[in-house]
């Protein structure tokens, strides 16, 4: 019983701690779950997620692109940490999805992520490319975006939790408080969040030692791939007006902040297998 009212007290709880937060580039956040508990329901949804994608072999193995993962987004790792000492404490982890036809990438608050090998074999991208798109969702999750997803799902799915436990049914209500955060995953982002997650990401990146050109290289492939099919990608992160242009011009102050490109170090993340 008591296993079964937990994330019902959880969701009403934080849906009466309505808070309001402001984004890394001073934006207003309208949250009604807080930060602390997107990660908490977070966390099950990924272990949910990641254990069913393992049954099913789906996990990449090859060390080659495990380390090449590992490598490029532990440097970012490093980087966000200094800036964001809140996320110091997160369990940062990569699922790479053996999958070549899917185009994509997510990242849940508390910094587990996924990533499918067709992002990198279809765009061809380089590890600086591959630092944009990691960045960028490195940036979501350090930006609340997640919370700000969730507290739009949780309009959606609270009716789902409340009915498992009048029914007295554990299952439903365990179901539906995982479901908060999947289907959280599957809303897009706001245009407004996606320019943030593009800025902070390309200066991760940046400061990480990778160059701030293939942001703009990055989006290009993406979008070229999307005329002949759009990348799933582009469901959850639709692309702000002129990204390209304005991810241009942010080039200059970019490449002075680390003018050596100088390598950060690399924090130790978990690469899912
Ligand atoms: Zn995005």
């Amino acid at each position: 019983m008591i296993t079964a009212l937990k994330p019902l007290t959880l969701i009403i709880v934080t849906l009466l701690l309505t808070s309001c937060a402001n984004s890394p580039t001073g934006r207003n956040q309208f949250l009604l779950i807080s930060p602390e508990a997107a990660i908490l329901e977070s966390e099950t949804a990924y272990l949910q997620t990641v254990g069913a994608l393992d049954d099913e072999g789906k996990l990449a193995t090859d060390p080659e692109i495990m380390g090449r993962v590992g490598r490029v987004t532990g440097r970012l790792v490093t980087i966000a940490e200094q800036d964001f000492p809140n996320s110091r404490s997160w369990q940062w982890s990569v699922a790479i999805i053996d999958d070549p036809e899917t185009v994509n990438a997510w990242c849940m608050a508390g910094g587990r992520m996924a990533l499918y090998t067709g992002l990198i074999s279809q765009l061809e991208l380089t590890d600086d490319e591959l630092a944009q798109i990691m960045g960028h969702e490195i940036s979501h999750a350090l930006a609340n975006h997640t919370a700000e997803r969730m507290s739009r799902a949780m309009a959606t799915t609270i009716g789902v939790v409340a009915v498992g436990v009048a029914a007295d049914n554990s299952a439903t209500a365990m179901a539906g408080a995982a479901l908060l955060a999947n289907v959280a995953l599957e809303l897009p982002n706001s245009r407004v969040a996606e320019t943030e997650a593009d800025s902070i990401g390309m200066e991760l990146a940046t400061r990480a030692g990778y160059d701030p050109e293939a942001a703009v290289t990055l989006w290009q492939k993406m979008g070229s791939l999307s005329e002949t099919r759009p990348p799933e990608f582009f469901s959850t992160h639709p692309a702000p007006e002129n990204r390209q242009a304005t991810l241009q011009q942010q080039i200059p102050s970019m490449l002075a902040l680390n003018p050596n490109r100088t390598k950060a170090q690399i924090t130790e993340i978990e690469i899912v297998r």
